[in-house]
Parts: C-alpha cells; sequence; structure tokens
C-alpha cells in the first residue's frame, strides 16, 4: 500500500518506520527543512558544531514500549542520562530540586533532540520543504485509482492509497476540512474542534564565558519564565554558558501580538536576571523562536483516530492522544503503525 504521511515528527517518523518495515511504500511531506518537528534543534554557529535545542528539551518516559525505545536510543549512542531530578525556583528563590516529584531518569541529545529524527526517518522517503495545502478522496474502486490525492501547496499532487496526519490537531483539522464533504471526515472534525495547544518562546541566550551553575534546567514558578535550561549541560561544546528559556503560555500569546521581538527578548532578558543574577540579562548572542503549538491543552482518550472506510484509510496520530507530550506522540506512531501492518497486511 502507497502511505502518505504528512508531518515528519516524532509520531509521523515513528508510524513511518513501522509501516515500511512492514514492506509498505512509505512517503512523508514535511513543510520544514528538517526532521523532528518540535524535537527541535537550531545550529547557531554555521561554521561550527555548536547547536542548541530550542523545542523539546529532554525525553522521559513511563510506558514499557517508549522505555524500550529510549533503550534503542541510547545504545545507538543517541541519547544518554542527564538527570533524575529538576531544580524550581519557587518563591523567589532556586531549590535544588522540586518537592513533591519523586526522580525520574531524563535523557538528553548529545547531537541534538533533531539526531533523534534523522535516525528515525533515516530509511524513508521524505519530501523536506513541502507543505501540504489539502487532501482530496477521489473515491472510486482501489483497482482503478488511489483513493488519495495529496496536494502540496506548491504544484505538485500524489496520489496514495491511504494518509497518515501527523501534524498538531489544529493543523490537523485544517486538512481535514479541505475533504469534508465525506461523512465520516467531518465526524473526525468534531472531536478534533475541542483541541487547544499552549503557546512558548524559547529564547536563546550565550554568554561568551564560563559560568558555573549548580543546576541543569530550573523548572519556575514565575509569571513569564516557566524553564531555564542549561544547554552546555547536555553537550559541552565551548565551556562557554549558553541558555535556553521557555516563557508561559500566557506571556508568549500577548507578545506574539506585538511582534516587536527586540522588545519580547528584552522583557525576558529582565525577568532572567531577577531569578538567575544580573549576569543573566547581559548575553553576547540572542536568538528567539516562537512556538505556536508548544502542548495540547487536553488529550483525546484514544490511541489514534482513523475512519471507517477501509477503502480511503486515512488516520491522525500525534502528542494529542493519551497524553501530551512526546512518549504520547510516540505512542500514538506506534499504535496507529501496529494497526495498519495487521489490517492491511
Ligand atoms: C519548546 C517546547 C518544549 C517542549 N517540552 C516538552 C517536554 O518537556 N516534555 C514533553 O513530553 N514534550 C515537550 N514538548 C512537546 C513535544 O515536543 C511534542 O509533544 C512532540 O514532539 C510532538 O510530536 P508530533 O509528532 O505529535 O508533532 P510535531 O513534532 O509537531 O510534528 C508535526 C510535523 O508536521 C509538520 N507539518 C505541519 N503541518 C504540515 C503540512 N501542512 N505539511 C507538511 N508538514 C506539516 C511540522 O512541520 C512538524 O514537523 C515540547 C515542545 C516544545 C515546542
Amino acid at each position: 500500500m502507497k502511505i502518505g504521511i504528512i508531518g515528519a515528527g516524532l509520531s509521523g517518523l515513528v508510524a513511518g518506520r513501522v509501516l515500511a518495515a512492514a514492506g509498505h511504500d512509505v512517503i512523508v511531506f514535511e513543510k520544514s527543512r528538517g526532521y523532528g518537528g518540535r524535537m527541535a534543534t537550531r545550529r547557531i554557529d554555521t561554521d561550527s558544531d555548536f547547536r542548541i535545542d530550542h523545542g523539546t528539551p529532554y525525553m522521559t518516559g513511563t510506558d514499557e514500549a517508549f522505555r524500550t525505545f529510549l533503550g534503542e536510543l541510547e545504545e545507538k549512542g543517541l541519547i544518554t542520562h542527564w538527570s533524575d531530578r529538576l531544580s524550581c525556583y519557587t518563591d523567589g528563590q532556586i531549590l535544588p530540586e522540586l518537592p513533591g516529584r519523586d526522580p525520574q531518569p531524563m535523557y538528553v541529545a548529545p547531537d541534538g533532540m533533531n539526531s533523534i529524527g534523522k535516525y528515525l526517518g533515516r530509511r524513508l522517503d521524505i519530501y523536506f520543504e513541502e507543505k501540504v495545502g489539502g487532501i482530496t478522496n477521489i473515491g472510486g474502486s482501489r483497482t482503478k485509482k488511489s483513493p488519495w490525492m495529496i496536494n502540496s501547496a506548491s504544484i505538485n499532487v500524489f496520489e496514495a492509497d491511504a494518509v497518515i496526519i501527523a501534524t498538531p490537531a489544529i493543523q490537523a483539522y485544517g486538512l481535514i476540512a479541505t475533504a469534508q464533504d465525506e461523512f465520516d471526515l467531518r465526524k473526525m472534525i468534531t472531536v478534533l474542534d475541542d483541541i487547544s495547544y499552549s503557546s512558548t518562546i524559547s529564547l536563546m541566550a550565550g554568554y561568551g564565558e564560563r559560568i558555573p551553575a549548580e543546576w541543569k534546567a530550573i523548572l519556575c514558578d514565575h509569571p513569564v519564565i516557566s524553564w531555564i535550561c542549561n544547554e552546555g549541560s547536555k553537550r559541552d561544546f565551548s565551556g562557554d554558558m549558553n541558555l535556553v528559556v521557555h516563557t508561559t503560555d500566557k506571556f508568549a500569546r500577548e507578545m506574539a501580538e506585538s511582534e516587536d521581538t527586540a522588545r519580547l527578548e528584552s522583557k525576558i532578558l529582565k525577568e532572567l536576571g531577577n531569578i538567575l543574577g544580573s549576569w543573566a540579562a547581559r548575553p553576547e548572542w540572542l536568538q528567539s523562536h516562537f512556538w505556536r503549538y508548544h502542548l495540547p491543552k487536553k488529550s483525546l482518550d484514544l490511541p489514534f483516530l482513523e475512519s471507517e472506510d477501509d477503502l480511503a484509510p486515512i488516520a491522525l496520530v500525534g502528542d494529542y492522544f493519551h497524553g501530551r507530550s512526546m512518549e504520547a506522540a510516540y505512542l500514538s506512531g506506534l499504535k496507529l503503525g501496529n494497526h495498519w501492518v495487521e489490517k492491511f497486511s
């Protein structure tokens, strides 16, 4: 079966890997230039290997299948144990650990979180910078024609026997809406209607000097800053202090309206200086990225969603199924992949 997957994030790549291993012909369409979606890494200096995770910072999980996957990544040298505890900022002080939270092994990717996407996608046929603008169910008998057309935002059209949409729910909604004359798809849209996402701004800041810190990451109880990560604790590029800061959803949404990047960055830096000390407000270099879809605010009590039409199969996977996390995204892609291997063998 020829399967078109929209989105090369964790859920889409895992579904693709399972289906391709079972002999299906898988093509992945990805609107950005690289693998991983929100498992994102930015190369700060194009002349060197200096990179920073500006999307999800680390991996952790409790499900057995996900832990097996973490074991596979660790064996391949793609992830390494980082910490069992997070520091926290509350009532104006930094505490070495979050009170009331059990220790939990957390893993980071020394080559960047997107190296996990590269690994998962290495045997898949992926079209990068190919944004899908819509899908069309051309129906009819499968013996004559593929039931789906995947229309890229440029002029390309791809035929497929089945489609998997592996994007955040709101983008999936937009894609399904392009084919919504189908009764089955209208039902899927109704389910998606309920899902919204928090946003965040990732601020990346480098200080050009070694600054000692006793913490690897700090979870913050603060109106502007929710997370501070010491990237040097993941990979020691130069020994200099490099931070990634995530803002709260409220701050990100208010600031997304203003569009004044310099004002926004200086507001975050001022708060960062208040938390860590005045040095933190004076980085040598600075970059920022707005994440409209950070994490789903709620999840669906299903592993994935699929249409009932087996002649024109279509399914949705992602982190908004059974979770709101990377682990949820992985399990959603895995479970749909296994289900379709069995169903369409
Ligand atoms: C800053 C940040 C911090 C995070 N922190 C954590 C954390 O601490 N713990 C945790 O568990 N999770 C965290 N997450 C969330 C985690 O990264 C996601 O849950 C997970 O990576 C989602 O994977 P996914 O496959 O569902 O979606 P995505 O990774 O979003 O992948 C979807 C892909 O689809 C592509 N796409 C979208 N529309 C189209 C289109 N029309 N055509 C083609 N391609 C398209 C996108 O470019 C993207 O590559 C964080 C995320 C961010 C951004």
